[in-house]
């Protein structure tokens, strides 16, 4: 007993924000460089940050450390493209000895190009899901879409993936005109292949060279012409994150709806973001940020740098105010999704 009591009083408590949300989810972009130029998600030049800013791969481990003894649970590793950083592999092996002590899942996000490379070994860390980034199952429109992208290098990643024992997620964001028409066939090749799906509105985040205006295309209608065909029933599945899901009853798979344009999904909210520089974001929509690399840096202790995380998240608002209107020529937030990383 007296144990137990001094180890409550030696174990920092989890971290609640002001609206009394706890935050048990971190998102972490490992780097701000991609393989890929989604037209939604990046300008077709961009610059990337010098080698130098970022994170080394102790200073991103130290940080998910210390969101782990605050009460994170989930650890997502994103971009850029996480699996274009050199040793990636490497940090998963540290953190996912972390599952199972303060840990529950380490799960990625990614665009699938490296994964035919990197699957097995994911799986062998510890790794048991990932979702998978792909808009269109049609080669041309994936080429277009991501401006530079080979279809076939994305699916033999998939299928890599689930041969690795992975269970896969893939990840479309909605464009107007340019894939609306390609759900009926992914819905059907998820659920021939076992792959859950999950729909993105897009977000106005950074300057893309195109307009945002004619790219939004509002899930609820996406919904209503996706019901013609297929029957969907509303569920109580969760997996940490936004998306609320469906039954795909002809499938037998689920369909998730990201809406944060149509159907803001702010109330829940339990994640924060960190960048590869070291960069807390508290909110996707907001410029609020926390320097935590200068607090490394400067030499904090553990204690020091949870006291920063707590400093940070005592600051997150209640939400994002993203409007997609003609009439607003600037992004809601100028910083691309690939610095925070979705
Ligand atoms: N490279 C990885 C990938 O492709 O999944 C991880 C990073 S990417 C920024 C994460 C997710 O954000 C992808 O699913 C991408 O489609 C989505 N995304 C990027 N820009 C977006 C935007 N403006 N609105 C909505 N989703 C966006």
């Amino acid at each position: 007993m007296t144990h137990l009591l001094l180890m409550s009083s030696l174990m920092p408590s989890r971290v609640i924000d002001p609206f009394g949300r706890p935050i048990s989810y971190l998102r972490v972009s490992v780097t701000d460089r991609c393989d890929l130029r989604c037209v939604y998600c990046m300008a077709e030049e961009m610059t990337f940050l010098p080698k130098r800013d970022l994170l080394t791969l102790e200073e991103l481990e130290r940080i998910c450390a210390a969101f782990i003894r605050l009460g994170t649970r989930k650890l997502r590793l994103t971009g850029g493209e996480p699996l274009v950083r050199r040793d990636v592999l490497k940090l998963v092996e540290r953190l996912a000895q972390r599952l199972g002590s303060g840990l529950d899942e380490l799960t990625l996000t990614t665009n699938g190009t490296q994964l035919a490379r990197y699957a097995a070994d994911l799986y062998r860390a510890g790794m048991r899901r990932v979702n998978v980034s792909l808009d269109t199952l049609d080669p041309a429109t994936f080429t277009a879409m991501t401006r530079r992208g080979r279809i076939e290098q994305v699916l033999e990643g998939i299928f890599a993936a689930k041969a690795a024992g992975l269970a896969v997620k893939i990840n479309a964001v909605a464009m107007r005109g340019v894939n609306e028409d390609d759900f009926d066939s992914m819905i059907a090749w998820c659920g021939r292949h076992g792959f859950d799906l999950c729909l993105i509105e897009t977000m106005p985040l950074g300057e893309i060279s195109e307009d945002r205006t004619d790219q939004y295309l509002p899930l609820s209608i996406v919904r209503g012409r996706l019901r013609r065909r297929w029957t969907l029933t509303e569920t109580e599945y969760r997996t940490g994150g936004p998306a609320r899901y469906f039954d795909v009853a002809e499938t037998g798979r689920r369909i998730g709806f990201i809406t944060p344009m149509t159907h803001n999904f702010c109330e829940s909210c339990n994640r924060v973001r960190l960048t590869c520089t070291g960069t807390l974001f508290m909110c996707l929509g907001q410029d609020d940020q926390a320097d935590l690399r200068t607090v490394l840096r400067d030499g904090a202790d553990d204690a020091e740098l949870e006291a920063a995380i707590r400093a940070a998240i005592a600051r997150k608002p209640k939400g994002h105010d993203f409007v997609i209107d003609r009439r607003q020529d600037r992004p809601a937030v100028a910083r691309h999704m690939s610095v925070t990383g979705g």
